[in-house]
């Protein structure tokens, strides 16, 4: 396998897509506790924005989030920021939350609210300024839905390092995706759909080998991408490959391992249940005969 080292910065384009994969399996097995899960986003008013350019002022805001949270009773929480939105240009921080939650009462909803603008923004800012922090809730249960939440607040929102490069800078190093509560509980949901394709990336993130299921060792010498490229890598997202070995001969290499190269005669020796397994096998094989030369 090979995996391709990204430098993680929201604003690179060479990397943007691998890091939203990574960190998307990063996430999922605590967030696949979550079910049904509920989605809260804090925008700040314009004219705090500017004493929030501060990632210090961004982690403390997120803690106490998390922790005011955690004493409500909420057991899992995530918090991410977003700091721009759709098309950028003007800094327009947002913390998305995800935890676990359901359907509030109104009465539950404006209290949350409530409790959540108190704790963030001072009263006598609020009257002096004569706004207050914007809250959205909602909350999905189905697996396709909250792998969609999961998607978004991973996302980067700073995609040009043109609209604020002070900000980026200041930005350099930031732990954004953070979790508060306990989270040994099973998995409450599984992907579906093309999200399956993460399973792979799980995979990985167990440090095992998607397609033969073994331990992946990782050589720690980086190695030329043109050299990884030129072994025509297979794709499995998020910046992982899968590569040919590369101990085995070229012409083993080249030559399936499919069963219908057995010969004939040993075919016909086996008795007719081993022959059912065999034939049931190659059906499987051309199913998984994509994969079989790599390892
Ligand atoms: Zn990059």
């Amino acid at each position: 396998m090979g995996k391709r080292i990204v430098c993680g910065r929201e604003w690179c384009q060479d990397c943007r897509d691998s890091s939203h994969r990574r960190r998307i399996a990063r996430v999922l097995p605590r967030l696949m506790q979550v079910c049904p899960m509920s989605y809260i986003v804090i925008t700040f008013p314009l004219e705090v924005r500017l004493m929030m350019r501060d990632p210090q002022m961004l982690a403390l805001i997120g803690k106490k989030v998390r922790r005011l949270l955690r004493k409500l009773g909420y057991r899992k929480v995530y918090t991410r920021w977003h700091f721009f939105g759709e098309h950028g240009e003007k800094y327009h921080p947002h913390l998305n939350v995800l935890c676990d939650g359901e359907w509030l009462v109104p009465e539950q909803l404006a209290e949350l609210k409530d409790l959540i603008r108190r704790r963030l923004l001072p009263r006598s800012i609020a009257k002096t300024i004569g706004k207050d922090l914007e809250i959205q809730y909602s909350y999905v249960r189905t697996p396709k839905r909250i792998m969609h939440r999961v998607k978004y607040v991973t996302k980067a929102s700073f995609t040009d390092i043109e609209w604020d490069e002070p900000l980026a800078n200041a930005l350099y190093g930031f732990h954004n995706g953070c979790f508060a509560g306990t989270w040994d509980d099973p998995s409450k949901w599984k992907l579906t759909g093309t999200d399956k394709k993460f399973n792979a990336l799980l995979k990985v993130r167990e440090g095992i080998h998607p397609v033969s299921g073994k331990p992946i060792k990782w050589n720690k010498e980086p190695i030329p991408w043109a050299l990884v490229e030129a072994q025509n890598p297979v794709d499995i997202g998020g910046g992982y490959y899968l590569l040919p070995p590369i101990r085995e001969p070229p012409d083993l290499a080249a030559r399936p391992t499919n069963l219908t190269e057995l010969p004939e005669d040993d075919y016909r020796k086996h008795p007719n249940t081993v022959r059912r397994l065999i034939d049931r096998a190659r059906e499987r094989v051309s199913f998984i005969s994509d994969y079989e030369s790599y390892s």
